[in-house]
């Protein structure tokens, strides 16, 4: 074991501040990255403050962080894909069984024994497992991607989250040239949707409810803007989309957007609203339309991910923040106040 550097929260109510974690020393199997850049998810927010208490109750200190991009400083005797010097990146998961059908299918985000990034229990430690807020992680090297070298690294961060959950769908329900994509919500993931349905060849259109939000979905990569609140503009689409990734988590009616599908078509939800959305059976019977919802992606499709972001030269539009203000930034956060997702510099941790 070894002492490393991080920034944790104490109980639900206690900001995030310096503190000191343990990592286990490098097995075999194992990488250890010195952490370069870790993005802020919505869901480090939730998990800081227990509001996902029935479902993943926080065990504090709590220590977030699943956007991790760094430089691997060690490997075990038994690693073959990395080497010291390496960029390296780990995502929301840090292992699984290996065994269940999932696992072997390369879907691990639906095996049932996954250990998450942050908040899983440790199984070498004890305790719980401790994210990317912190200057280094060890990870089994099947849960560690490789980054491409063209890419800049605060932007790379967020693609091992936000990337992974709008890609994975849309390549799931094979999204490419000549279709309609339709991405509502312009945040951290809707962003990305835009970039990715872009560079798969489709005809991107944005849904959003603030004017003010056009210029920049146009310069991301959309070829429509619609505002959503407008009843007339969203009669034009009616019965047009190929694929709609929404991303929105607050309450919203769904229905508007299960009428804008052709037949067959399918809309995917990557955002959480808190309380149920009602869906008319209806609307998806005519049209043989489909509902359903996404989370994160495979080892493998991540990796895949990150490849074509590093052939199409696609990074998340970041705002650069050291440690020392990540209390303020879910502060914004929780404003939307942010275009369109932090990434902390963890070299601001040295000096703790
Ligand atoms: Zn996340
Ligand atoms: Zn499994």
């Amino acid at each position: 074991m070894f002492d490393a550097k991080a920034y944790s929260a104490a109980s639900s109510t206690s900001p995030l501040a310096s503190s000191t974690i343990p990592r286990r020393e490098p097995t075999e199997r194992d990488v250890q990255i010195e952490i370069l850049y870790c993005g802020i998810c919505h869901s480090d927010l939730h998990y800081v403050r227990d509001e996902w208490h029935s479902v993943m109750p926080a065990v504090y200190p709590c220590v977030p962080g699943h956007e991790i991009v760094g430089r691997v400083t060690r490997v075990g005797a038994e690693v073959t894909r990395f080497k010291a010097g390496d960029l390296a990146g780990v995502g929301c998961l840090v292992d699984s069984d290996h065994s269940c059908p999932s696992c072997q299918e390369g879907l691990e985000q639906f095996c049932q024994d996954m250990t998450m990034t942050y908040g899983s229990p440790d199984k070498q430690l004890g305790g719980v497992t401790y994210g990317g807020y912190s200057e280094s992680i060890v990870v089994d090297e099947r849960f560690v991607l490789r980054v491409p070298a063209n890419l800049n690294l605060a932007g790379v961060a967020p693609l091992l989250c936000a990337g992974i959950t709008t890609y994975s769908p849309m390549r799931h329900w094979k999204v490419g040239k000549g279709q309609k994509v339709g991405v509502v919500g312009l945040g951290g993931l809707g962003h990305m949707g835009v970039k990715f349905a872009h560079a798969l060849g489709a005809r991107v259109v944005v849904f959003t409810t603030s004017p003010g939000k056009k210029e920049d979905a146009l310069r991301l990569g959309a070829d429509e803007v619609v505002i959503s609140r407008n009843p007339e503009e969203m009669l034009k689409h009616v019965g047009t989309f190929d694929f709609i990734l929404d991303t929105v988590a607050a309450h919203h009616d769904i229905n508007a957007y299960i009428h804008l599908l052709k037949r067959d078509g399918n809309i995917t939800l990557v955002g959480a609203p808190e309380k149920a959305l009602e869906v008319s059976a209806f609307s998806l019977i005519f049209g043989r339309r489909s509902l359903s919802g996404s989370p994160i992606g495979g080892l493998a499709e991540t990796q895949e991910m990150l490849d074509f972001c590093g052939a199409h030269n696609i990074t998340a539009d970041v705002e650069v923040i050291p440690i020392q203000r990540v209390n303020e930034a879910y502060e914004r956060l929780l404003k939307a106040d942010v275009k369109y997702r932090f990434s902390i510099d963890m070299s601001s941790l040295k000096s703790e």
